[in-house]
């Protein structure tokens, strides 16, 4: 679903800037397709074999840079829609990286730590050829995280045989004593906080964010980050979920003793003074601001006429169908793509490979204030775009990384 989607919105962009037939088969196809199988050690002292993929989208603008995701359901198709979206974003945010995205099929959460260390340097002895500072740059996605990026450093300074200080550079998303950069773990929610605040200074669509009421689907690194950040603004976050169900309270949640209450009872139940509803209703509920932050395809055609917030802030990959984006935007909804407002991840990761190439060490106020920059500017770009072309901001924001991919093809 999440390909036949992408395909779909280049597709209506391409159309936009009658786009060449040859330059579009370009952008709906990939460069390089990797699928690997490998043994790796259980604790048992058996082994078993994982099937794992490195999708290379496009290279036009830099090398490929994409995430890691560890996940049962992972697929051939899923894996590719994330890589083509990771050019596009690459582009709409206008940093010199091209489009990949990776992936094991397999459930961390039934694996020891030392299965999965041994799954990542199993995984990453298979892909080594084509990745490298300068090839083709990994990131956290979906149940990896900084430890396991650690490790990919490690293992890939051991097939180089080079020192571990040369090498960092292989992938973004590290902790800090391996390099990593200051500002990175709260990057994409930071970000989606920036393009928020530029989208409503610019199109008033709510007066103001003091007191706006606020929905989040997922408390995860996404979903967690961004309503620790927007709280602070003065805002009323009434809902948030996880993957059992949402907790609710029109007055507003005190997020901080959301959060511990999860990670003391792994639960979002029995907080007091709040109702359980589910990710159905947290998404239908009546707010100023929407943000799925957990799953791709969560509004759909059989959704979209029953959102009732008046701005959709796209924290998560792929969120909205293009029949529900059709909907929306026929109800006048401020739709904010994800190929832009979860973007700073993959730009705060840009600055972490770039200190690390150039052995350089940034202060946090200086990547916040680099980051701000890029993501208010994109916001705007896609703005006058849309006002240009008469268009949804989703296909304007395509339609701004088709241009400025389009331009390295002539
Ligand atoms: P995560 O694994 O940290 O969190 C995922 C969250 O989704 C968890 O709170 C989980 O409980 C919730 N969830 C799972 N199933 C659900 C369901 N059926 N209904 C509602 N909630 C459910 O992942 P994350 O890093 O926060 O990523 C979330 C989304 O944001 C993904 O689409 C990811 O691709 C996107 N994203 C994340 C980053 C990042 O830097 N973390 C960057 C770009 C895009």
């Amino acid at each position: 679903m999440e390909l036949k989607n992408a395909k779909i919105t280049i597709t209506e962009a391409a159309k936009k800037l009658n786009l060449s037939s040859e330059k579009l088969y370009i952008l709906l196809n990939t460069e390089r397709e990797l699928k690997v199988n490998f043994p790796v050690k259980l604790d048992n002292g058996t082994q078993k074999i994982f099937t794992g993929y490195r999708i290379q989208h496009n290279s036009l603008l830099g090398p490929y840079k994409g995430g890691i995701r560890y996940h049962p359901e992972i697929n051939l198709n899923e894996v590719t829609a994330l890589s083509i979206w990771m050019t596009i974003k690459t582009a709409t945010i206008d940093i010199p990286f091209g489009g990949a995205k990776g992936g094991v099929i397999c459930n961390p959460k039934e694996l020891s730590e030392q299965e999965l260390e041994n799954l990542t340097r199993a995984f990453i002895r298979k892909i080594s050829p084509i990745i490298g500072p300068q090839k083709d740059v990994p990131a956290p996605d979906v149940y990896t995280n900084s430890k396991i990026m650690d490790i990919i450093v490690d293992e890939y300074s051991k097939i180089e045989n080079l020192p571990v200080e040369k090498v960092r550079a292989v992938v973004t998303g590290k902790s800090m004593e391996s390099g990593g950069s200051l500002g990175r773990d709260t990057a994409t929610a930071r970000g989606g906080q920036f393009v928020l605040k530029k989208a409503i200074e610019q199109t008033k669509k709510i007066p103001t964010l003091e007191n706006a009421t606020i929905a989040i689907q997922g408390i995860g690194n996404a979903g967690q980050n961004f309503a620790k950040l927007i709280s602070k603004d003065n805002t009323k976050i009434i809902a948030i979920s996880d993957s059992k169900g949402a907790v609710y309270s029109p007055d507003g949640l005190n997020i901080n003793e959301i959060i511990e209450h999860k990670k003391q009872t792994g639960s979002l139940a029995n907080i007091p003074n709040t109702t359980v509803i589910t990710n159905e209703q947290l998404l239908e509920l009546d707010c100023d601001i929407l943000v799925p932050a957990a799953l791709a395809n969560q509004i759909t055609e059989t959704n979209a006429d029953k959102i009732k917030a008046k701005i959709i802030l796209e924290l998560a990959n792929g969120p909205t169908t293009p029949e529900a984006d059709k909907i929306l935007e026929e109800k006048n909804k401020l739709i904010l793509p994800d190929i832009l407002t979860n973007a700073g991840g993959v730009t705060v990761s840009y600055y972490e490979w770039y200190q690390n190439i150039n052995q350089e060490k940034w202060t946090a106020e200086e990547v916040d204030e680099k980051l701000k920059e890029k993501m208010q500017k994109a916001t705007q770009e896609i703005l006058d775009k849309k006002e240009q072309y008469q268009t949804s901001t989703r296909i304007a924001a395509y339609i701004n990384a088709i241009e400025r991919l389009s331009k390295k093809l002539s």
